[in-house]
């Protein structure tokens, strides 16, 4: 048997090391690239660029999504990333694109339980045979509805009389007024409570403020991608220990202002925004929101 020299030896430790090094390379590679959000996720904001989409956990596999964003591309890798593969209900906030354009698409490729809307969303931008009730709320009347086992939303505007909405006939201010506000429970464990503002802007939010309603909420979806105009009112009804802010990253608009981002940074709310971070998710531990960042 031909002894091997040292040469040989240093050879082959030399490549068992570097296929070594590949595979590991590889499979840490396959796990960042492929890593899904957190089992244990009550809520996700999903990055789809300048919009709003947001995923409320109600079961296995399961979520009510939070309007659709224009993108169904985005969507649909924030559906895999959380891993949802029913979504029992559909809320779309406002009849404006980056809140339902991603919706005609969604509806052929997933099925949607039931389609909820505001009350001004016209019917007709809805896709065909999907079961829809349109929402509205009153000072006396607080809708309350059930998701799944655990999940609770009450609908705390807009009201059904257009007149009480703030805004010029025709105006984009009209239509961002009309923004479903949800305040959401969601269940488990810990519950964790999210306050859901779709585009509202500060004269809307004067009016709802003045309601005898109750806002406070552990996280704020902070309304119209954090632009001057949603005003900080909101802000301080909801004494929220969590911002989250949906924008697109280096967008037009300058969403968020900074008007807004200094309001949390002074008083203490800590803020993750889809621009920096991705897709967000939220689940509450030990009594503390655990915040996990698609990108680091
Ligand atoms: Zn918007």
């Amino acid at each position: 048997m031909k002894a091997t020299s040292p040469k040989d030896r240093r050879r082959l430790i030399f490549s068992v090391c570097l296929l070594l090094c590949v595979l590991t390379l590889s499979l840490f590679t396959q796990k960042t690239s492929a890593a899904p959000a957190p089992d244990g996720w009550q809520w996700i904001t999903c990055d789809v660029g300048q919009g709003d989409a947001h995923l409320v956990r109600t079961g296995e596999h399961q979520a009510s999504l939070i309007d659709t964003g224009d993108s169904y591309s985005d969507l649909d890798a924030c559906l895999e990333w959380a891993q949802v593969e029913r979504l029992d209900a559909v809320f779309i906030t406002h009849q404006h694109n980056d809140h339902y354009g991603a919706l005609d698409e969604l509806a052929e490729r997933y099925p949607i339980g039931h389609l909820f809307t505001s009350a001004h969303f016209d019917p007709a931008h809805a896709p065909p045979d999907i079961d829809l009730t349109q929402l509205a709320s009153s000072d006396e009347y607080t809708p309350e509805l059930s998701l799944g086992t655990d999940v609770q939303v009450r609908v705390l505007w807009p009201p059904d009389d257009l007149s009480r909405i703030p805004g010029e006939q025709g105006s984009n201010a009209l239509v961002n007024n009309t923004s479903l506000v949800l305040h959401i429970n969601v269940g488990g464990e810990q519950p964790l409570t999210v306050l859901t503002t779709g585009d509202l802007e500060e004269a809307a939010a004067g009016r709802l403020l003045a309601s005898p309603k109750n806002l406070e909420a552990s996280v704020l979806k902070v309304a119209h991608h954090g632009s001057r105009g949603s005003g900080t009112e909101l802000i301080s009804a909801t004494s929220s220990a969590l911002a989250l802010i949906s924008a697109g990253r280096g967008n037009d608009y300058g969403h968020p202002h900074q008007d807004i981002t200094n309001y949390l940074e002074q008083h203490g709310v800590s803020v993750a925004r889809t621009d920096q971070s991705g897709s967000i998710a939220l689940e509450l531990r030990n009594h503390e929101i655990a915040v996990t960042r698609e990108r680091k």
